[in-house]
Order: C-alpha cells, then sequence, then structure tokens
C-alpha cells in the first residue's frame, strides 16, 4: 500500500523508534504515547483492519498475540499491560494497517 504510512514506516521511509522486528512483524514505540509505555504492534503484510482477517491469517495472528508479553515485559512491565485494538470508524481507528496498541506504565488512560 504505497499511501500507508504504517508500511512506510515498516519500509524505512518514515522513521520510527524500532522496539523489535521479526519476518511478520514490525514493533515501534507510538508517536503521541498515552502512557509511559505505548507500542504498536503491526504486521508487515497490509492488512487494513481486524474487519479483513480470515481463516489464513490465523498462524500470523497467533503469532502477534503471544508475542505480547514478552514486548511488554522487554518495555519494563513487569506487572501486567493494556492491549487496545481499534477497528474502523466505530471502533476509533485512525491508521488503516492493523495494529495492536501496547500500553502500560505511568498515565495509563481508563476507558473513557
Ligand atoms: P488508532 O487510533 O488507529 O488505533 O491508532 C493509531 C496510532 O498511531 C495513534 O496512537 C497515533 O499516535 C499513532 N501514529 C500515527 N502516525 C504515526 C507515526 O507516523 N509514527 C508513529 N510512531 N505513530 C503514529
Ligand atoms: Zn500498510
Amino acid at each position: 500500500m504505497s499511501d500507508c504510512i504504517f508500511c512506510k514506516i515498516i519500509a524505512g521511509d518514515i522513521p520510527s523508534s524500532k522496539v523489535y522486528e521479526d519476518e511478520r512483524l514490525f514493533v515501534f514505540k507510538d508517536i503521541n504515547p498515552k502512557a509511559s509505555v505505548h507500542l504498536l504492534v503491526i504486521p508487515k503484510s497490509h492488512i487494513e483492519s481486524m474487519d479483513d482477517l480470515n481463516e489464513q491469517h490465523q498462524t500470523l495472528i497467533s503469532h502477534m498475540m503471544l508475542k505480547l508479553p514478552e514486548l511488554a515485559r522487554s518495555q519494563g512491565l513487569e506487572n501486567g499491560f493494556r492491549t487496545i485494538i481499534n477497528t474502523g470508524p466505530g471502533g476509533g481507528q485512525e491508521v488503516g494497517h492493523l495494529h495492536i496498541h501496547i500500553l502500560g506504565g505511568k498515565g495509563l488512560p481508563g476507558f473513557n
């Protein structure tokens, strides 16, 4: 997706604070953190949102989910963390490339 900012971040065309990368995932710090730790976990393949997932994505999605605790711990979140996935305009999704927010530490926001 040539006009997707997260695809450009994966490609290195837009700079980011990278935390982790493997063959399927890219993880970086949110530019506008809502807590002292705020990461975005994204698939390297362009998938718009959870609405676009199907059975072919099972391995990718389980890989993303299973990585979350390790990523949180790597940022010093030993006591737990919050994950958020916004889907579509109704879910408040602003960037059209699937992403899981990992939040924790000081300033962790509530749900409202
Ligand atoms: P959404 O509202 O789509 O779930 O979350 C999008 C997130 O992406 C927001 O928290 C926003 O701060 C973050 N974001 C948007 N553009 C950039 C960018 O260019 N770089 C980084 N690191 N984060 C971004
Ligand atoms: Zn993309």
